[in-house]
């Protein structure tokens, strides 16, 4: 372990539990960090986290159920406002922790009535006693970028021997038993899959696979190559038309409704006592994964000017990184990332 990880327990007190941050599929969303580092089956070239360190399709206790469980204990009972959803995922592939089933019911049994999601790209699928276990939870969120293997391999620079077409047979298994919802995500990068043959692929799988909902989406956040760029409005204009128009044998609703839009929730409402607290928040939340000052704001149910000044704090004390991302700064305190 690290200084900057010991810094980050002894500070912000939680090593596994961060957030919550407002996703748009989900809202406000705990976090709960399943590897403790950068472990995962793929090397994204878009990684918001950074680079992968530990490549590999290994299943294994990374991070004990019964250390993630205390934190997340200690976390209830500290009376925090209760988020909309408790999602699985961290800093790599929450599914190759082998006692993620401990820890889904342990979420559970914490937290009845809350709806427990996960975070995944898939591959771990192609395991039967994954797909089992995942039958526990509530939503899945699995993305699939490319079905041409030569541009998965690009994009995503899978563990050896992983194959699209298997990954998706095994979503598509997945859903046949499934009874939650499946939220497929798209990640386009120009360059790298945003090809016709692509598109065309992915249609077909689209509506064989019939997920409750599809984002198709493009890197808004600096990822861990600079070269991967985001596709232009145009190109992400046609592909969301052309899976959205994808008909389904599973959809009963179109893949973005049957979903709350939660932008611009209620969470300006929820203001925050401690400024020391909300410092810590803030500076546990960047060390995850870059965002502006409004994303934060936003997902934290912080004041802006409240996120400004904790910025200004976090800037002096040499521990933020800027990057400027179109017309956006994106804040970032995680480690090894090139300023
Ligand atoms: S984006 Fe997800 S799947 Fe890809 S390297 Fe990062 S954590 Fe792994």
């Amino acid at each position: 372990m690290n200084l900057f990880l010991l810094l980050d327990e002894a500070v912000m007190g939680y090593k596994y539990v961060f957030g919550p941050v407002f996703s748009g599929r989900l809202g406000r969303s705990l976090g709960l960090d399943l590897l403790g580092s950068r472990i995962c089956s793929m090397d994204c070239v878009y990684c918001e986290v950074g680079k992968t360190d530990v490549l590999t399709c290994e299943r294994k206790a990374y991070v004990p159920a019964a250390d993630i469980l205390r934190e997340l204990e200690r976390w209830k009972g500290e009376g925090h406002e209760l988020p909309d959803v408790i999602t699985l995922g961290g800093l790599g592939e929450p599914t190759l922790n082998s006692e993620m089933p401990e820890i889904v019911r342990g979420v559970k049994t914490l937290f009845p009535s809350m709806d427990v999601a996960v975070l995944t790209n898939s591959v771990t699928l192609t395991d039967p006693e994954v797909r089992k276990e995942l039958l526990e939870v509530d939503v899945v969120l699995p993305s699939m970028d490319s079905l041409i293997a030569s541009e998965f391999r690009a994009i995503n620079r899978p563990c050896r021997g992983v194959e699209p077409q298997a990954v998706a047979k095994a979503l598509i298994e997945f859903r046949k038993e499934f009874k939650g919802k499946i939220f497929l995500e798209v990640l386009l990068s120009r360059g790298y899959n945003d090809s016709d043959e692509n598109l065309a692929e992915m249609k077909a799988f689209c509506t064989e696979l019939g997920p409750d909902r599809i984002d198709v989406v493009t890197l808004s956040r600096p990822g861990t190559l600079d070269k991967a760029g985001p596709v232009d409005s145009g190109t992400l204009g046609r592909w969301k038309k052309a899976l959205d128009a994808a008909p389904s044998k599973n959809r009963d609703c179109g893949p973005e409704t049957g979903v709350k839009d939660r932008s611009g929730t209620d969470n300006s409402a929820h203001v925050l006592g401690e400024v020391s607290d909300a410092f810590d928040r803030i500076q546990a939340s960047l060390m995850r994964r870059p965002q502006t000052a409004q994303q934060l704001s936003g997902a934290l149910g912080i004041p802006l000017c409240e996120v400004e000044r904790a910025i200004g704090e976090l800037e002096k004390c040499g521990r933020l990184h800027i990057r400027q991302t179109g017309d956006d700064l994106y804040y970032d305190c995680r480690l090894d990332v090139d300023s």
